[in-house]
C-alpha cells in the first residue's frame, strides 16, 4: 500500500521536494500490472543521487521491460527521518509511494565509502533487516554495484550480491532468472546460487575468508557454484544515451543535462581507481551525440548539456563536436560544460571557443607541485607547458582558477609540498599587475584497490597535519583561497574501501552508535567511528597506513576487474624508478590485461588520434 506523508510534516522539513516525486519525466507505471519491481536507490540526499550518472542509465533500461517497473528512492535527512520515525512512516519511493520492503529488488549504487552507513539507515528506516543472514525470500533482494563494489567486502554482512562492473547487461540477466525463480516454491538460496552463475555477479555468502594471525588475509575460498574469481563486465558499446532524464524540481549539484560522450580512460594515473576500472575506452559517434542532445534539449527543457567523459579533451576531434552543437542547436541557445579537460593549450583554446566574454573560472588538476612526482604518479603535465597554458588563458581574459592538488602521495617530500606554494607564486607572476585569483583544493591521497598504489600506506594524520600547515603558511595571500579535506575522513575512506569483510561489524557498530551522512561534515562523527573499531577489536590504522608487500592476498583479490595484477605491479615497480608509461591511445598496447578486448577491436588503432 502506498504511503501518505502528511503536509504539516512536509512543512516541517527542508527542501520538501527531496520527498514528493512527480518530476517532469519520472515513470509510475501500474504497480498491480508489473509482476517484477525493483527501487533504485542512491544512498545519499536527493540533490546527490539525481546527479549520479548510473542510475538514469538503469532506470531507463528496466522501465523499457513491460513487467517491470523501476522507482526511486533516496535517504531522508535527519529531519524527515526523526518524524518519520516518530510517526511510523516507513521509506518509501518517489514514483508509486509504496515502501521499499514491497518491492522485489532494492538496487543500490555505491559510489563513495561514507555513504555506507546510509545504506543500513535506509533498510532500517524501511523496515528491512540490516544483515543479509537475517533476511528471507519474503524480503526484497538486496544487491549493489557502483565504483565501490570493487572492493565488496566491506559491505558484504549487509548485501546479497553485487554486481561487478557495468550493469546494463547485467540487470536484465538477474531479472531474467529472478523471473523464473518461483518466490512460492523457491528458497533464497537456491536463488542465489542461480544468480551465481551470471558473470559478474558476485554473493558473499559464497565465499569463505580466512585470516593470518597478523590480521592479513590468508585465503578466500568459494563454495558451491560460485567461481574463484569474478570478472568485472562492460559492455563492448557504450549503450544509446538516456535522452530522457528525469528533471529535478530543485536544484541538484549537476543542474543540467548529461551525455557521456565516451567511457574508460587509458592516460594511467597511478593513483586514479577510475582510470583502471572503467577500461576500456569506448566513445560514442559524433553523429549519436549531436542527436542527443537534441532529444535531451526536447525532453528535459535544459539550456546547458554537459559533455562528460573521464577525460574530456581525449574525445577524438572534440573542437569539431562542440561547434558542430553550437552551429546545430543556436536557436536554443545552448551552453556547452565540459568538466575533466587536461591542463593544456589545447583545452584553452576549445574553452574560448564556446565562452561568453564573460570569463568563469577554469578548473584544472596537475594533482602534483612538482613535475618529479607528476612523472611518479604518472600524470605527466610539464611546468613550462602548464604556466604557458595558464599565461594564454589570462591574456583570453580568464582570471579565476581552480587547481586541485593531491597530499600524501608515494615518494613524496616536503620538498614537493614546497613546490606547491612556489608553483602558485609562479602562476601569480603570470598575471602581470593583475592578480589571478586562486582556488587550491587540496584532496589527500586514498591508496584504492585495483590501482598500481593499492599497497601502498596513506600518511599518518600527524604527516597530513604538518604538510598542510606548511601549504597554510606558504599561501596565506590575498586571492588565493585554500581548503582541504579533515585528515580523519580521509583515514576513514581508505580504511573503509580497503577493508576486508570483518569491516562490516565495524560499519554496523558506527550506524548503532548514531552514524549516517558520514560525507556531511555536520554529521560525521570520528568517535563513533573509533569506539566501533574498538568494540570490533581492530586497528583502522592496520587498514590505512600499513604498506602491503606485492605477495599479499588482498582483499579483492577475487575481483578480477580486467586490468590484470601483473600490470598493476609493473606500473609499481615503475613508480619508484620515476619512470613513466605512456597513454596506449599513442599506439603502443601497454599490456594492461585487456588485451584480448582491444585486439578484437582493432581498438589501439581504432583510438590514436
Ligand atoms: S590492452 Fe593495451 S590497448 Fe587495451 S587498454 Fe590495455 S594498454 Fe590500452
Amino acid at each position: 500500500m502506498p504511503v501518505t506523508i502528511s503536509d504539516s510534516i512536509l512543512h516541517s522539513v527542508i527542501k520538501p521536494a527531496r520527498y514528493t516525486g512527480g518530476e517532469w519525466n519520472s515513470l509510475v507505471k501500474d504497480w498491480e500490472k508489473c509482476s517484477l519491481r525493483m527501487a533504485l536507490i542512491y544512498p545519499d540526499l536527493y540533490e546527490i543521487g539525481m546527479s549520479n550518472l548510473a542510475l538514469p542509465i538503469l532506470y531507463d533500461v528496466l522501465n523499457r521491460q513491460p513487467d517491470v517497473l523501476a522507482e526511486r528512492a533516496y535517504p531522508p535527512w535527519i529531519d524527515l527521518e526523526a518524524q518519520m520515525r516518530k510517526a511510523g512512516i516507513p521509506l518509501f519511493s518517489l514514483e508509486s509511494k509504496h515502501p521499499l520492503a514491497e518491492f522485489d529488488i532494492i538496487g543500490f549504487s555505491l559510489g563513495y565509502e561514507l555513504t555506507y552507513t546510509n545504506v543500513l539507515n535506509i533498510l532500517n528506516l524501511a523496515r528491512i533487516p540490516v544483515l543479509a543472514a537475517e533476511r528471507t525470500k519474503q524480503h526484497p533482494l538486496i544487491i549493489a554495484g557502483g565504483g565501490c563494489a570493487v572492493n565488496p567486502e566491506p559491505m558484504a554482512d549487509f548485501v546479497d550480491l553485487f554486481v561487478i562492473g557495468e550493469g546494463e547487461e547485467v540487470i536484465v540477466e538477474l531479472i531474467e532468472i529472478f523471473r523464473k525463480w518461483n518466490k512460492e516454491e523457491g528458497d533464497k538460496g537456491e536463488l542465489l546460487r542461480q544468480l551465481a552463475t551470471i558473470p559478474g555477479i558476485y554473493i558473499p555468502s559464497l565465499y569463505q575468508v580466512d585470516y593470518h594471525d597478523d590480521g592479513s588475509v590468508a585465503s578466500i575460498t568459494p563454495k558451491g557454484p560460485a567461481a574463484p574469481s569474478i570478472k568485472r563486465r562492460f559492455v563492448a558499446q557504450a549503450p544509446p544515451p538516456v535522452i530522457a532524464p528525469v528533471v529535478p524540481y530543485l536544484e541538484v549539484i549537476h543542474d543540467r543535462g548529461v551525455i557521456e560522450i565516451q567511457r574508460g580512460c587509458t592516460r594511467g594515473c597511478r593513483f586514479c581507481q577510475a582510470g583502471m576500472i572503467y577500461r576500456p575506452l569506448r566513445q560514442r559517434s559524433q553523429q549519436e551525440i549531436v542527436q542527443a542532445v537534441g532529444q535531451l534539449l526536447e525532453n528535459c527543457g535544459y539550456s546547458e548539456v554537459s559533455l562528460v567523459s573521464l577525460t574530456t579533451n581525449d574525445y577524438p576531434d572534440i573542437d569539431r563536436l562542440v561547434d558542430t552543437l553550437i552551429k546545430h542547436y543556436r536557436d536554443y541557445p545552448l551552453t556547452i560544460s565540459l568538466p575533466s579537460l587536461r591542463l593544456d593549450g589545447f583545452s584553452v583554446k576549445l574553452m574560448d571557443s564556446f565562452s561568453s566574454p564573460k570569463k568563469a573560472r577554469l578548473t584544472f588538476a596537475p594533482e602534483a607541485g612538482s613535475e618529479r612526482l607528476r612523472r611518479v604518479i604518472n600524470k605527466g603535465a610539464r611546468e613550462d607547458e602548464f604556466l604557458e597554458t595558464l599565461a594564454t588563458a589570462l591574456d583570453k581574459g580568464w582570471e579565476s582558477f581552480k587547481l586541485y592538488f593531491m597530499i600524501g602521495l608515494p615518494t613524496e617530500t616536503m620538498d614537493d609540498i614546497q613546490s606547491i606554494t612556489d608553483l602558485v607564486a609562479k602562476i601569480r607572476r603570470l598575471g602581470k599587475g593583475r592578480r589571478p585569483k586562486l582556488k587550491i583544493s587540496l584532496s589527500t591521497f586514498i591508496p584504492k584497490p585495483h590501482t598500481p598504489f593499492q599497497w601502498v600506506a596513506q600518511d599518518t594524520e600527524e604527516q597530513l597535519s604538518l604538510k598542510h600547515q606548511m601549504l597554510k603558511q606558504g599561501l596565506h595571500q590575498i586571492g588565493v583561497h585554500l581548503s582541504w579535506q579533515d585528515p580523519k575522513v580521509s583515514l576513514l575512506e581508505a580504511v573503509l574501501s580497503r577493508g576486508d569483510r570483518r569491516l562490516s561489524k565495524v560499519i554496523y557498530g558506527a550506524w548503532q552508535l548514531g552514524s549516517s551522512f558520514d560525507a556531511w561534515s555536520e554529521r560525521f562523527n570520528y568517535q563513533n567511528w573509533l569506539q566501533a573499531f574498538a568494540e570490533v577489536g581492530l586497528d583502522p590504522s592496520f587498514y590505512a597506513h600499513r604498506q602491503r608487500s606485492l605477495a599479499e592476498l588482498l582483499p579483492w583479490s577475487h575481483i578480477d576487474i580486467g586490468v590484470s595484477p601483473e600490470f598493476l605491479k609493473r606500473e609499481y615497480q615503475l613508480t619508484w624508478e620515476g619512470k613513466e608509461t605512456p597513454d596506449c591511445r599513442q599506439g603502443q598496447c601497454n599490456a594492461c590485461g585487456l588485451e584480448s578486448f582491444c585486439q578484437k577491436n582493432n581498438y589501439t588503432k581504432a583510438v590514436a588520434r
